[in-house]
C-alpha cells in the first residue's frame, strides 16, 4: 500500500523545486540571450553554422557572417578590418575569417543553454508524472 501523506509531502517538494529551477533557468536565459548569445552587429542568435562566433584580437565576439560581410568590404590588400564594436584593427588570420578561434565563452553559454534546456524539458515530464501519480490516488481509491 502507498502511504499517500508522504507521497503529497515528496510531491510538494517536487514541485517546489521544479518552480524555483524554472525561475533561476528563465532569469539566466534572458540574461545570457541579450548579452552574450546575440551577434551586436546583425543581432542574430549565435549558433554554430552561419552565425557561428568568432572571437576577435580585441576580444569582441561577432558572428562569422557579418564578418565575412565586413571583411568582404573593407580588407582589399590589407588583410585587415575594422572591428564592428571598438573599430580596433584586426588582421586576418591565413585562411579567411573562418580561420579566428571559435569564441570559447559563447559556445559554453550555448552548450549550457541547451542542457538547461533539456533540464527544462525533463521537469516537466516529471511534473506530469507526479500529476498522473496524485490523479491516480485521488481518484482511484
Ligand atoms: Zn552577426
Ligand atoms: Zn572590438
Amino acid at each position: 500500500m502507498f502511504c499517500c501523506s508522504r507521497l503529497t509531502r515528496l510531491g510538494e517538494r517536487m514541485v517546489s523545486m521544479n518552480s524555483t529551477l524554472v525561475e533561476t533557468v528563465s532569469i539566466n536565459y534572458e540574461d545570457f540571450n541579450e548579452s552574450f548569445l546575440t551577434c551586436g552587429t546583425c543581432l542574430c542568435m549565435y549558433d554554430g553554422q552561419e552565425h557561428t562566433p568568432k572571437l576577435l584580437q580585441c576580444s569582441h565576439t561577432v558572428c562569422l557572417h557579418c564578418l565575412t560581410r565586413i571583411a568582404a568590404s573593407q580588407t582589399r590588400d590589407t588583410g585587415s578590418f575594422r572591428c564592428p564594436i571598438c573599430r580596433e584593427l584586426i588582421t586576418i588570420p591565413r585562411g579567411g575569417v573562418s580561420a579566428l578561434p571559435p569564441s570559447f565563452l559563447v559556445n559554453q553559454l550555448l552548450d549550457l543553454m541547451s542542457r538547461q534546456r533539456r533540464e527544462l524539458d525533463s521537469s516537466t515530464d516529471c511534473r506530469s508524472w507526479f500529476n498522473n501519480v496524485i490523479h491516480d490516488l485521488l481518484y482511484t481509491h
